[in-house]
């Protein structure tokens, strides 16, 4: 191992100064642990037994945000770098599992690492002493593996939150959830349920951007559903249609897993899918079918991310995925070739850029049905290709982009709604090349279709 690694200028002044008035200080949490796996570092987090107003008075000559002061932590901008600074701390009861009902500052590191969550998170590192593993982290970090410090049960109980960052480390690192943790993690589930939607939509974001989020999404289908109680019903609902073979929770879970680690496309797929049940009935033959599910799955989406405090825009996005998963962007006619109108059709409901990323979902989502019916990443490409072609000559998609406008409607005697129904039938004619995109041909159609 390397005893110097490359932590960012930053980190070594925060140690620096720390100790340059008298005080003990490591780096510790995610840094250290990147640095053991020899990966570039992220967050800088500090641990001291300096407490806050002597942290402040050490660094008074650079920007300070009290980021947690209560927890005793201090944000120090060093040349743009945020570095956390915390005092070290033991934790007292945790009766509501989620805050500790009081904190208390200590004198030293190793009562500090207690309180941390797992083994690879608690080994600090400074440069005089190189690494200090008081919880065997380091061997956890080289077996792969995510240890609780001290009785999982117990740490669950304190501060639930940790299930999900234990699956999300798992997930995200590709660790091994080590058997004590695994099974406190089954037992200890619904404590989620006293913990804000904030803090389990971030690691839940995390969780399912990691590399092993199938993985985790397969092996804890029961935490996923107490998170979102919606995918219950996905659990072992079996799709008696002859495109699939798997249950609709395997299905999303199998289609995530084949998708980039991006959160809008991730969050689409877990959900593209979760009103099936409610929507699925058999016809005459036996055979089951979803229609409506993308508008109901969608409808579900935005419940449970309005639930779950999601931004505006990024609940938009996802919801317009799942809204147009299914969309079709090839004739029946012709399965395996793009249909270029169909997909400027679905470019104008939205956008260029939102389109690329359907292309993605809907690839990720055919994989996942019985393979014979996949259409092979050719298909795909082929599809994204159109897209950029549609863009690059410049060809009319939406409504901005038609030759008229409602002013010009208006003055042909629409008005009010009429006026946009007018130009919507405008553009699907230009877009199915049934009327050119020309100021001429269009007022004449307009003309043509008063009624
Ligand atoms: P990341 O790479 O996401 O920043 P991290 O390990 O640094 O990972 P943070 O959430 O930044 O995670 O937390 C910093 C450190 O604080 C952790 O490594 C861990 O030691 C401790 N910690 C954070 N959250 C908890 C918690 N809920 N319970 C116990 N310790 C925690
Ligand atoms: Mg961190």
């Amino acid at each position: 191992m390397r005893i110097n690694p490359d932590f960012p200028p930053a980190a070594k002044t925060a140690l620096e100064m720390l100790h340059g008035a008298g005080f003990e200080a490591y780096l510790i949490g995610g840094s250290v642990r990147d640095s053991i796996m020899g990966k570039p570092t992220g967050d800088i987090d500090v641990t001291t037994n300096a407490e806050p107003s002597a942290v402040e008075k050490v660094f008074s000559s650079f920007r300070v945000v009290e980021t947690g002061i209560r927890h005793g932590t201090v944000t120090v901008i060093i040349g743009g770098e945020p570095v956390e600074i915390t005092t070290y701390r033991s934790d007292g009861e945790y009766s509501d599992n989620r805050h500790p009902d009081s904190i208390s500052f200590s004198k030293s590191l190793s009562e500090d690492v207690r309180r941390r969550d797992f083994t690879m998170n608690a080994v600090a590192f400074s440069y005089e002493t190189g690494y200090v593993d008081l919880t065997g982290g380091i061997e956890d970090i080289r077996s792969k593996t995510v240890r609780c410090i001290g009785s999982a049960q117990s740490r669950f109980h304190e501060d639930a939150l940790r299930i999900l960052r234990a699956l999300r480390f798992s997930s995200v690192l590709g660790f091994t959830v080590d058997s004590d943790a695994e099974a406190a993690v089954h037992a200890c589930k619904d404590l989620l349920n006293n913990i804000s939607a904030e803090r389990i939509r971030e690691e839940t974001v995390k969780l399912l951007c990691g590399e092993n989020a199938a993985g985790i999404l397969k092996e804890f289908p029961d935490v996923m559903c107490t998170v979102i109680p919606e995918l219950e019903a996905c659990v072992g609902f079996e799709q008696k249609n002859r495109h699939h073979i798997f249950d609709v929770y395997t299905h999303t879970v199998k289609a995530l897993g084949f998708s980039r680690p991006q959160k809008d496309t991730r969050l689409a797929l877990l959900f593209h899918d979760i009103g099936k049940p409610r929507a699925a009935f058999f016809d005459k033959k036996g055979e089951m079918h979803f229609n409506g599910h993308p508008a109901l799955s969608a409808e579900m989406t935005e419940k449970i991310m309005t639930r779950l405090r999601f931004d505006n825009l990024t609940k938009q996005r996802v919801t317009s995925l799942v809204m147009y998963h299914d969309y079709p962007i090839a004739d029946l006619s012709d399965e395996q070739t793009p249909d270029r109108v169909r997909i400027k059709k679905l470019m104008s409901e939205t956008g260029a850029e939102l389109c690329r990323e359907l292309i993605e979902i809907k690839k990720c989502d055919n994989k996942a049905q019985k393979p014979e019916f996949y259409r092979g990443d050719e298909f795909y490409s082929r599809a994204l290709a159109a897209i950029d072609e549609i863009e690059q000559n410049g060809e009319c998609y939406t409504r901005e982009k038609l030759a008229v406008n409602g002013a010009d409607a208006e003055k042909l005697g629409f008005s009010g709604k009429k006026t946009g129904g007018i130009l919507k039938l405008c553009l699907d004619a230009v877009i199915e090349g049934r009327a050119e995109n020309s100021r001429k041909a269009l007022l004449e159609f307009m003309k043509n279709n008063k009624e």
